[in-house]
Parts: C-alpha cells; structure tokens; sequence
C-alpha cells in the first residue's frame, strides 16, 4: 500500500481532508458520508508518505467496538501500528503506567465497575430513600455533573443551568453527590470519571509527565467528536498542550450521549475556536441505499434545535435496493419471532450472520431477541464484542491456552495447539451448537482460532518502533501474548452471529441488513424523555439506527408488550406513518409525503402476523416479503380462465381480477362464498359473477370446461 493507493479510494472532498496539512482539521458530516474513512485514509497517508510516524498518532473514539472498527480499518491500509483507543482505554492506559511514579510506588486504586451500589449508600447516608431506579437516576446525576466539571458544591446551579430534571431536590442531589466521594475516598476506590481526571491532573500538574505524553502522542484524531463531554475535551487539551494537529470528525445530528453530559458545541464550534482549520463537508452518502437514505433524511428533516443547525440532506451514491419495510406486530413476542424468521431467511439467502444487527433502545429488550434467534437456531451475539475478552468462557480458554504452552511439544503448529488446548476446555470444532447461549460460547472460542489462523498467516509484523518490519514469531507463548496485548487494548475479534445491540452501542457500525425493533411511543421515544431536548435526542437516536443499514432495513414494533395489554402507538419519529394506529396504507417507507387516507378495517399478515399497510399487501393477505405458499397450478388455470373471461367480455384482464387477487386466491383456495368475500377486492358482485368459476377451478376443474358456465348462467 502506497500514499496515492490511499487516496486513490476518496472523493474530491474526503481527500482535501486526507491531505490538509498539518494543522486543525475538521470533518462536519452526515452519517455514512466516509467520516471515519477519511480520518483512517488521512492517518495511513500522512504515516504511508512519511510525513509523520505511525507510533506518535493517538486516534481516540468513543465505543470498543469503534475502536475495534477503526484499527481494522487501519490495518487494512497498513496503519495497524497506530494507537486506536477509547478515551476511557487511551486513560487508563496513561494513568496505569504513571501511577507508580505518581503515587509514591503505590498501585493505581481499584476501578469501580459501576456506582449504583455506593451511590446507594450515600443516598442513605444523607437520609434521602432512594429505591433501585432513585439510586440509578442518582449515579446518571452524578456521572453529568462529573463528565461536565461540575463540584458537588455546584451542583445545585449548573443542574438548572443545563435544564436537568433531577431526581430529588438539586440540594439533596448535591449532598448525595458529596458524600458519594467521601465514601468512595474512604473505601480508597476511584470511578471512570476519577481516572480521566487523573490523566488529565497527572498532565497538568506533573511537567515531567506532560512531557513525556506529548513526546509519545504528537498528531491526534478523533472519531465521533460530536460526543466529547467536557472532562474528555479536557484531557485531550491536555495531551495537545497548545499544540493544534489535530483532525475531528462528527455529525450533530448523531449527538447521542447529552444525557451524560456530551456535548456537541466542540465540534460545531470548532471551526470558529481555531481559525485556518481546514473545514471539510461531505453528503453523499456511500453507505446505504438511496431507499434508506430517504428514510433517514425524512426522519432528521423533522429535527429542532442546535443540533439541527447543521443538518444536511444526504444524497445516496448506492445502486437502488428494497424500500425498508415496516411491520405492525400483535405484540413484542409476534414482532421477535418474525424477526428472527426474516434473519433465518437472509441467512438461507446468504447474508452472513455478522452482517446483520437487531437494535433495540434499551438493553432490556435483548432477551426477547435471545430467545426468539435461540428458537431458530440463528446465532447470535449479545452487544457485539465488547466485553469479549472478560467472557468466562474466553478466560477459561487462555488459561488452557497458557498451560498448554507448557503441555505441547514446541513445534506443534499454532492452530492445531489452539484447537488442542480449546478442547480440553470440552469445546469441539466440528460440533457447533445449533443456537442459544451455548452457540454463542461456542463461537466466542471458534473467534479465537480464527485469530489464530489469521495470526500463523501474517508472519510479518507490524514495524515496532523504529526498528522497522519484524518477522512475526507464531509459537503458542506468543499467541498468548498477543491475546493478552488485545485484551488490554479491548480489540475483540469478530464474532459469527447476528449482533443485538442498543442503538447508542451501534453508533459509527454498519451492517448489510440492520432490524430496528420496539419502534413504539414510549419505547422510542422512552417516556422518560419529557423536554423537547430529550425528545430530540430520540429522535437522533432513531436516524443513528436507519443509517446502520446498508441494504435491507426493517423497522418494527409491537402493539401489545404481551398479548392482551394495552394498543400502544408507533413512534412518533417515524414519518411515514399516520399518527394513531394503523389507518396508514404504505408500507415503502422511503420518500412518502403524508396525505389523507381512508380508514379501513385492519387485516393482518396471515403469515407473521404484522397488520398489513400496502393496498397490494392487503389483497394478499399477507406482506409481500413473506413466503407464499401459493398452488401454481391453480393459478395458471386461474389466469387461463381469466384471460378468457376478459376476451369474452371485451374487458382487460385486470377488470375481472388483478394479478394480486388471483395469487390470494390461489394461495387461500377459497371454498365457500364467506371465504371468497374474505379476500380483500371481492365483494358480492363479484363473487356473483365470478363465484361458480373459482369454487370449481379450485375444486380442481380444468377452464376449458368452464367455457359458458358463469354462475349467474
Ligand atoms: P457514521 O456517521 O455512521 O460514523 P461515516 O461518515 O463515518 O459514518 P464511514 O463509516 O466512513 O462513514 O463510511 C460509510 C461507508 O461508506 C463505509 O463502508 C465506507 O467504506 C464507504 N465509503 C466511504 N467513502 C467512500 C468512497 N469515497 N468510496 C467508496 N466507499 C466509500
Ligand atoms: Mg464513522
């Protein structure tokens, strides 16, 4: 790979970005416009023509699974060697290796996983009762507070400042807040937000680490710059130290985590904050279909608010694909068990497992999926690969993996040790689970020899330092080590199965086919969401989950959470939909203006169950997209009849029955005239004129016999 190979993959405006000169640089984009691929093209081009070293490159994102995304990206291009880190990752890094010098020899302290149960305790503290969902709008208060540099002393003011709505009386907030950090002091234990102050206190205040950080890190970039919270920008003006390489890219209209205290005015003040940036604004949208795009440029056209200032309208440079389908479901186990049926169908048609993601708004709705996708024996995997390395079963694998460095014979070859060492742990190559969580255990350890191959195939490694390309070794102990490096690094292979994922995990991702399930008012947006800005947020959310998709979108929600509750209403965001039930009578959701339509009594599909939108759905009583299991050799005797019929009557063939008729009636085989009135565009007319015919020919008769016999004759 060469500088030009690297740029020869851009267009006009993606490579001003990639070549800018050193300096600010800013990316202020759409979703699938080539954001995070300019920024990895500009890293690869700077580092391919020697312009700048790999190693002195810090490129931070929000997600481990971004992260993870980003660094293939990388490597593909012959960057593998950059950083690639979250900001929480990149800190813990930092704050680890300098600790001992810091804190007189002694240990980093330990990392409270989360907060709920020593906010609990300080709720308590302070006399405020706080159940289980007091404490966690608490822990959401004080992380706000903490992400936007706010004091517990300060609390009260910034709270109303920022329009919060917090869960108790800002006063008594406050005072939790306070006594939460003299517990956690007490119990010598920090949180996520105390490490990024550490890194940014251990700059600020130690001349000689700064020094050492800013030799190391030279050239920054950050992906998703729209979600930087104060406490993050503050570290990563720590690590620039007045310098300015720095390239962001974002999209405010993908402003995702306010409610944690981001905060989208760095980026779109960026510009302004450093004058002779080179400001780069990209539209066409190389991800999805034009059929998607449409969708998402009909969903964020409603927007209100800053973060709407910047909107662009996307425009798609993909060939045409499937309008994304809309499905009404009876209820949350109807809408699953069709979705896990419609993966089963991608799979048999070829879509890879890896290429679909089910997206839900809260992590609660994943177990429907589970269950559903176990049920079909779809594989499957839980929230992507982030925590893959803290997976039991993987722990347990790299602990056979280590003794077997011992057990085998040293020249075992690396694949076959790794599959050696998996089966003693009782995991068995060839005999695959058919679904459910032991599929997913299953293919975690199937992840890990796949790594393994890929490993034993590259011997060449990445340059290390300065020393230039090393051959790779490809012993066991090295494996091992290398499992070790990326765990550190949370750099999680890819896993075999359809990703379940919340929509804020799925942000800057994308899948050939992408479900967005639960799309109901209250669910999408949650009711908690009550102020315009919250309700924008959701909004937001929902364009971040379309523009996942790159072929096929399926957007879905159930009427009932169980069969027999109460009828609740679709999203609100969705604009192609009639508020207020099921009246609307389109299922292309792409580019549809919103006109007066005429109630008609609701008709499901007899298939999987979704009420029926389209008019032609309708007729057939089923969604188009559903299997039809329709008798061919009625229906062409119904066509040759019908084609004759029409002659006679000197009439096009449609006027006796449309094409959409005659394939309900050949799959619904109506024997009787109440079945035959059932089918949507029959009524008693035509079942007077027409009746006789069809009950005979379904009854197997053959239309030459039909000649002259109507059944009025
Ligand atoms: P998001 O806002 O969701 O993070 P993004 O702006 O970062 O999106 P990318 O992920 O970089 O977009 O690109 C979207 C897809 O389009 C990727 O598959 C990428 O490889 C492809 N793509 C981007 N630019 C081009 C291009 N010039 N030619 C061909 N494909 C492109
Ligand atoms: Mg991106």
């Amino acid at each position: 790979m060469t500088a030009e190979h690297v740029l020869a993959g851009l267009d006009e405006d993606q490579r001003r970005a990639v070549v800018a000169p050193a300096g600010p640089v800013c990316i202020l984009a759409g979703a699938g416009t080539g954001k995070t691929r300019a920024i990895t093209h500009r890293i690869a081009y700077r580092s391919l023509s020697g312009e700048i070293s790999a190693r002195h490159i810090l490129a931070v994102t929000f997600t481990a699974r971004a992260a993870g995304e980003m660094r293939a990206r990388l490597t593909s291009l012959g960057a593998g060697a950059v950083q690639t880190r979250t900001f929480h990752a990149a800190a813990l890094r930092q704050v680890r290796f300098f600790a001992p010098r810091l804190l007189d020899g002694r240990a980093m302290p330990e990392l409270l996983e989360s907060k709920a149960r020593l906010v609990a305790l300080a709720a308590a503290r302070v006399n405020v009762r706080a159940d289980r969902t007091g404490a966690r709008d608490l822990a959401g208060e004080i992380e706000w507070a903490k992400s936007s540099l706010v004091e517990p002393g300060e609390y009260a003011v910034a709270a109303a400042k920022a329009q919060r709505e917090p869960p108790f009386d800002p006063a008594k907030v406050a005072e939790v807040f306070g006594a939460y950090e003299s517990l956690k002091r007490g119990q010598g234990v920090i949180d996520f937000e105390d490490m990024l102050r550490a890194a940014v206190w251990g700059i600020e205040e130690h001349a000689d680490v700064a020094e050492q950080i800013r030799a190391q890190y030279r050239h920054f970039v950050v992906d998703e710059y729209q979600d930087v919270n104060p406490l993050q920008q503050r570290l990563l003006e720590a690590w620039l130290g007045g310098r300015e390489d720095l390239t962001v890219v974002g999209d405010a209209s993908q402003t995702i985590y306010s409610f944690t205290g981001a905060t989208s005015s760095y980026l779109i003040d960026f510009p302004r904050h450093r004058p002779g940036a080179v400001v780069v604004r990209l539209v066409r949208d190389y991800r999805s279909t034009p059929q998607v795009v449409g969708l998402a440029n009909a969903v964020i056209k409603q927007a209100r608010g800053n973060e709407a200032r910047l909107r662009l309208e996307l425009v798609g440079q993909r060939p045409a694909g499937a309008e994304p389908e809309l499905k009404i479901f009876p209820d949350e186990v109807a809408e699953a068990t069709a979705v896990a049926r419609r993966c089963r169908e991608l799979l048999g048609a070829g879509t890879p497992a890896s290429e679909i993601a089910v997206l839900f708004r809260t992590n609660a709705q994943s177990e429907s999926y589970e269950k559903a996708l176990a049920e079909a024996e779809v594989p499957y995997v839980v929230r992507g690969a982030e925590r893959f390395f803290e997976r039991a079963e993987v722990r347990q694998a790299m602990v056979a993996l280590r003794s077997a460095v011992r057990s085998l014979p040293g020249e075992t070859p690396l694949v076959e040790a790794v599959v050696e060492a998996l089966s003693a742990t009782g995991w068995r190559r060839d005999q695959p689970p058919p679904g459910g969580h032991a599929r997913e255990q299953w293919e975690a350890l199937a992840a890990l020899v796949t790594l393994a191959e890929e490993y034993a195939a590259s011997p060449v490694l990445e340059p290390l330092g300065e020393a230039g390309a090393v051959q790779r070794d490809i012993s066991l102990a090295a494996f091992c080590a290398e499992l070790v490096r990326r765990a550190e690094q949370q750099h999680a292979p890819t896993l075999a199965g359809v990703t379940l994922a919340s929509l804020h995990s799925a942000k800057g991702l994308e899948w050939d086919a992408v479900f967005v399930v639960g799309l109901s008012d209250g669910t999408l947006p949650t009711m908690y969401a009550k102020t315009p800005e919250q309700l924008e947020e959701e909004r937001r959310l929902l364009y971040v989950g379309v523009t996942r998709a790159r072929q096929t979108l399926w957007l879905s929600y159930g009427q009932m959470r169980a069969s027999g509750g109460r009828a609740r209403r679709p999203c609100r965001f969705l604009p192609q939909l009639e508020r207020g039930g099921s009246g609307g009578e389109r299922a292309g959701a792409g580019t549809t203006s919103r006109k007066s339509v005429t109630r008609r009594p609701v008709s499901s599909c007899r298939v999987c169950g979704a009420t029926l939108l389209a008019g032609a759905d309708r007729k057939l009583g089923r969604c188009s997209t559903c299997p039809s299991d329709l008798d061919e050799d009625l229906y062409e005797r119904l066509r040759t009849w019908r084609a004759r019929t029409a002659a006679e009557q000197s009439v096009p063939a449609y006027v006796v029955f449309t094409d959409a008729t005659l394939v309900a009636l050949a799959e619904r085989r109506p024997s009787s005239p109440p079945e035959l009135l059932a089918i949507a565009g029959i009524g008693p007319r035509k079942l007077g004129q027409y009746g006789g015919a069809v009950f005979a020919l379904v009854a197997g008769a053959d239309p030459d016999d039909l000649a002259e016999k109507n059944w009025e004759n």
